[in-house]
């Protein structure tokens, strides 16, 4: 299934290019007082919400997809990891060229770690990417983003993808300099997630997922998530072993080779098979 998150929080489920309006699935949710549970309410219940969003879509009237909003399919993420230099292509154009490293330490996955972007960056596909910082070099980057369905520590490589929720397109948008990444990739907007949360069941393995983005129609990126370094359950289980995941966590698994600089006025379109396309405007913040 894919649940879209559109104009006014409204919560929406998605067919072909339609869209049916399921919001009252929400009504499922039980109230919450402060202290609000850690992580996503809506990925927490998703089974839920899932079995009362599939009846009331029944009765419900579709809308184009093109004529709403699209935002973060995710409202309330808890934290938002992300994987740096996991494709070789990618770890191999970053050595070769200094508008990319900055003299920056340029070490393989496995000795570097993961990294936390801020939930504050988050923002859906038809919010767009406001740049800020214009004289700087900032550059799209592609990931396939996994989220998290259960609260889990220590999860096996083999144990993975059962904690998985669903997939959306992600994009990790990138100041290149020398500070810390966190700081680079946290601006307002840089988190891209959409166009909507696919289950799991809906896409597979993910092992195998063709990706690609075009900026104005030129093509920039195209891999397959086979070429990941650490893949989606070595992933969740390297970041486990360091952090609880909880439900609505994202992890952003990296990007393949091909990354380069957006500007305003710029459409970037990033596809990944089976997830969905997501069409992002770019504009001066
Ligand atoms: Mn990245």
């Amino acid at each position: 299934m894919r649940f879209a998150r559109f104009g006014t929080d409204r919560l929406g489920l998605v067919e072909a290019d339609a869209v049916r309006d399921v919001t009252s699935a929400l009504d499922t949710l039980p109230s919450y007082r402060y202290p609000l549970p850690t992580g996503d309410m809506l990925v927490a219940n998703l089974a839920t919400i899932r079995d009362r969003a599939c009846a009331i879509a029944r009765e419900a009237r579709p809308s184009p997809v093109s004529s709403v909003q699209l935002r973060s399919p995710l409202a309330n993420p808890g934290k938002l990891i992300a994987a740096p230099l996991n494709y070789q292509k990618h770890l191999d154009e970053v050595r070769a060229n200094a508008d990319l490293h900055h003299h920056n330490a340029i070490n393989t996955i496995d000795r570097t770690g993961l990294f936390l972007k801020a939930t504050s960056s988050l923002v859906g596909a038809g919010d767009g990417i406001a740049l800020d910082h214009l004289e700087r070099r900032t550059d799209h980057e592609i990931e396939l983003a996994v989220v998290i369905g259960t609260r889990a520590k220590r999860v096996s490589r083999e144990q993975a993808l059962t904690v998985v929720a669903g997939y959306c397109v992600g994009l990790d948008i990138s100041v290149r300099g020398p500070e810390e990444r966190s700081f680079r990739k946290s601006i307002d907007s840089y988190t891209v997630l959409g166009p909507y949360l696919v289950t799991a069941d809906e896409v597979g393995s993910p092992g195998d997922l063709d990706l690609y983005l075009t900026v104005n129609g030129e093509l920039r990126q195209r891999s397959n998530t086979g070429d990941l370094i650490l893949g989606v359950p070595e992933l969740v289980a390297y970041a486990s072993s360091f952090y609880t995941l909880h439900p609505g966590d994202v992890i952003l698994t990296g990007t393949p080779e091909g990354v380069g600089p957006i500007h305003p006025g710029d459409v970037i379109e990033a596809t990944i098979a089976r997830v969905g396309t997501m069409v992002v405007d770019v504009r001066a913040a």
